[in-house]
């Protein structure tokens, strides 16, 4: 929204006028005829006519919409047996950083699947920050996660780390996860959003907000059937945790702009003893689901292993986030 002043209005005054109503102003141009503001979608409900009669307020108007195909997106997805999204029940999402073995994601898969999740995830390729570290399985690994799905009836979500895997996972997964180091690799973002499949959209780890949400237009302009965006921590300056949560970004995308935003508080922080706070700490502020790593042997796992939480530490987890979920 830009409001435009009158010649005689003092700025400062309606500046404060505005704020004291919630509104949030983000710029503000002058020149010799005219002062603007312009403020930034609230979650508060603003009524025009009522600014137009503040003296001094000469014009409104609405600047045109830069995320046009998200706005138009539906508030929630279903996927699976789960619906997703605004004022739906959160969802848990859990599955081993990389898969390793059809012993071991058929065991995490069990598991979850009896803690009352319905999504399971697991990385097939591994985008590590070393190309050292372990890589992934591939081929090989999909086919495992396929057969561990199916078994336990669940929905699957796995990265696409290259537009050349879109073609190999496509028929397996219900949801493409596109990583935080791809949030803005233009030509993965189309060539998945083509395949008009749910995407899961993780924030780069130095992207602004605006950057992740035009990442998301470009999903959808595509022809994305739908975006979730997924918070998976930021960079910070402090390495007691692998990133820093972002849960105002989590608040302003859910309740100014109405998204769906799963959280992953493990790649988040990095060690399993934080995500029990953290995924209720998002909850809280409006995510629509968490994602969690879970691995039954995690001291053998090949990645993520001191972030992956034991199958009994899942559970209970799990119940302290369903119950309260059930609750509310
Ligand atoms: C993952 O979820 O497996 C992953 C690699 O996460 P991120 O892209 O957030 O680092
Ligand atoms: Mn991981």
């Amino acid at each position: 929204m830009i409001i435009t002043l009158a010649a005689h209005a003092n700025p400062a005054e309606i500046q404060g006028i505005l704020t004291e109503r919630g509104l949030w102003i983000t710029q503000y141009h002058s020149d010799q005829n005219q002062v603007q503001f312009l403020v930034s979608p609230s979650s508060m409900s603003v009524d025009k006519n009522e600014l137009l009669s503040i003296d001094g307020i000469s014009d409104i108007s609405t600047p045109p919409q830069p995320y046009p195909e998200l706005m138009k997106q539906t508030t929630q997805v279903t996927i699976g047996q789960k619906t997703i999204g605004i004022n739906a029940t959160p969802v848990i999402i859990a599955g081993p950083c990389s898969i390793e073995s059809a012993e071991q994601i058929a065991i995490i898969a069990e598991h979850i699947s009896q803690c009352g999740v319905t999504m399971l995830r697991g990385g097939i390729h591994k985008p590590r920050t070393s190309p050292y570290s372990f890589q992934g399985y591939g081929e090989k690994a999909l086919q495992w996660l396929n057969d561990a799905s199916k078994k336990y009836h669940l929905s699957v979500i796995t990265e696409a780390l290259g537009v050349e895997e879109l073609d190999m996972i496509k028929d397996v997964v219900d949801v493409i996860q596109i990583g935080s180091r791809n949030m803005q690799n233009t030509p993965l973002l189309r060539a998945a959003g083509k395949l008009n499949k749910p995407i899961l959209l993780k924030r780069g780890m130095a992207a602004t907000i605006k950057e992740w949400l035009f990442a998301a237009e470009t999903c959808l302009l595509a022809g994305s059937g739908h975006v979730l965006f997924c918070e998976r921590g930021i960079r910070g300056f402090d390495p007691q945790t692998r990133n820093l949560l972002d849960l105002g970004a989590v608040s302003l995308l859910a309740h100014v702009h109405s998204m769906g935003v799963i959280v992953d508080p493990s790649h988040a922080v990095g060690r399993r003893d934080l995500l029990l706070p953290l995924s209720q700490a998002a909850v809280a502020c409006g995510a629509s689901g968490i994602m969690l790593e879970v691995h039954h042997d995690s001291k053998t796992a090949k990645s993520d292993g001191p972030q992956a939480l034991s199958l009994d530490e899942f559970t209970m987890l799990a119940n302290k986030i369903q119950m309260k979920s059930d609750a509310s």
